[in-house]
């Protein structure tokens, strides 16, 4: 069997962190979900290529001493100038088709114009991407493409090497094709990913909102299968990713999270902890979230005291203008709710403008009563499948957006809810504080084998071997 070389989607999944005295770089782990979901892949030989977060350094010395500290985990720089990465990453990466593809429709204030030369640094980024790609490429191997940053890459690809097999995956949503249909460079950018052997999302709703793009957009017929272009099929298919849940369950047992789980509980004196782990973007409904718990406070004033959310909103995307605007609306709301319902010593809400480090992290999933995931929108979200992994002991309750890809799988044991309706959230809030001991035991078993049984692992096997079931069949086609 041919080697298998996954190529990770930009940013790469470390970034640099620091240039250390003595010349070398230090990296820190990208936060996000694909970032997760690549670190549980362990079983097979890969190479990951990906953004390096910064232009190529002039000094020679510099230049080499970062590579290979990303050689060190096997991943490939591939270095942006920071006029493309701009355009690129902040600009029609996230400004257009990350907003659209959940739904949010394209911002205003991306006239035509801009709309135009941020389009060509996403070609030029993604010429980028393929010459490292190619320069890496030894005959027999996979190239994996990850996410929308990428969706020229397997045109390039194929363009250069009809021979490789080239996969994509889409770890958002996929949008209706009612809303696809809204970018202006819909056309290239179906067709470039087409090229691809096999393209993959997280549900089975994404694939059938591609397929009916292809159809409606490009004319091609859809078929079980997936795109057949006058012959030339394309596989199109549901791989949802999972997590690498023994990574939790073994750093949850170290005494060093267990002493963080205990002060934890400590310094809560009793109260309940409700939980939100989200960037800080507008496809996680946070300030539906707040508004939610400040409803059940206001129709729960006996348990104001005796609960709190714990609410981490990692920083995200700084640069773009939504992404601030967001910030000053949540810390607006936060005040109010904390204005409103606090007393001298205590405050409903705990807002942290952070990131937090893995053991903290695990420590707080595991002292958690209730996850509050009120997406707007999200291709899958891990957040909850992490929570159901950190939650042996505790077995809490998951409350769950029914816009969450994980509403798919982890749906039957959870309390679904649409984010939208602030009053059915505040009520599942309530009712999950209620729920018997015995059904959430049921609830979270069946969530956790869930969990245990479809990891990242498994996600790559599945997504691997139909690759190369996929060039079988058309090698035997020829
Ligand atoms: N996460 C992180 N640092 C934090 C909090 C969370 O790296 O301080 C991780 C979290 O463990 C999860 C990911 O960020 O793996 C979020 O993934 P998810 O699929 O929920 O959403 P995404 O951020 O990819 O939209």
């Amino acid at each position: 069997e041919s080697l298998k070389k996954p190529v990770c989607k930009d940013p790469s999944h470390y970034q640099p962190l620091k240039k250390e005295d003595n010349g070398t770089w230090s990296l820190k782990d990208s936060p996000g979900g694909l970032a997760s979901a690549l670190l549980g892949i362990k079983d097979f030989e890969v190479v990951y290529i990906g953004w390096a977060g910064l232009s190529k350094p002039k000094n020679v010395d510099d230049l080499n001493a970062l590579t290979s500290a990303f050689a060190s985990k096997k991943c490939v720089p591939v270095f942006i100038e920071e006029e493309i990465k701009d355009k690129y990453y902040d600009g029609y990466c996230n400004s257009i088709l990350w907003p659209l593809f959940h739904y949010l429709g394209i911002p205003q204030e991306d006239r035509l114009d801009t709309i135009q030369s941020q389009f060509e640094a996403y070609e030029t980024a993604n010429k980028f991407f393929a010459e490292v790609v190619i320069e890496n490429y030894k005959a027999g191997d996979i190239v994996w493409c990850h996410d929308y940053h990428l969706m020229f890459l397997p045109e390039y690809l194929k363009k250069h090497n009809s021979e490789m097999k080239v996969g994509w995956f889409l770890h958002t949503s996929f949008p209706s094709s009612e809303v696809y249909m809204i970018l202006p460079h819909r056309t290239d950018l179906l067709y470039a990913v087409l090229h691809a052997d096999l393209v993959g999302f997280q549900t089975y709703d994404y694939a059938r909102h591609f397929v009916s793009a292809c159809n409606r957009i490009l004319g091609l017929e859809g078929t079980p299968e997936g795109v057949d272009d006058c012959g030339k099929l394309t596989r199109v298919a549901a791989f949802p990713v999972g997590i690498d849940p023994d990574r939790f369950i073994k750093r949850i047992a170290l005494p060093e999270v267990q002493k963080r789980i205990d002060c934890l509980i400590s310094e809560l004196s009793g109260r309940k902890v409700l939980l939100g782990v989200d960037r800080l973007d507008m496809i996680k409904g946070i300030p539906q979230k707040l508004l939610a718990f400040e409803k059940f406070l206001e129709d729960n004033a006996k348990l104001c005291d005796k609960v709190v959310l714990m609410q981490i909103a990692v920083p995200t995307r700084t640069e773009v203008p939504e992404y601030k605007k967001l910030a000053s609306q949540v810390h607006e709301i936060v005040g109010r709710i904390n204005g409103r319902f606090g007393t001298l010593t205590k405050f409903p809400i705990h807002h942290l403008d952070r990131s937090l480090d893995f053991a903290e992290l695990c420590a707080l999933y595991a002292i958690t009563d209730v996850a509050l995931v009120t997406s707007l929108r999200d291709g899958m979200n891990l957040v909850s499948y992490e929570f159901v992994a950190c939650q042996e002991l505790k077995k809490g309750v998951l409350i769950l957006s029914e816009f969450a890809g994980a509403a798919q799988s982890l749906g039957a044991g959870a309390i679904l809810v649409n984010p939208w309706n602030i009053t059915e959230v505040a009520s599942s809030i309530k009712k999950a504080l209620d729920m018997s001991n015995e059904t959430r035991e049921t609830q979270h078993q069946r969530n956790f084998n869930h969990v245990k049984t479809h990891t990242s692992q498994h996600w790559a096997e599945v997504f691997i071997s139909k690759m190369n079931d996929t060039a079988v069949k058309a090698h035997l086609s020829k």
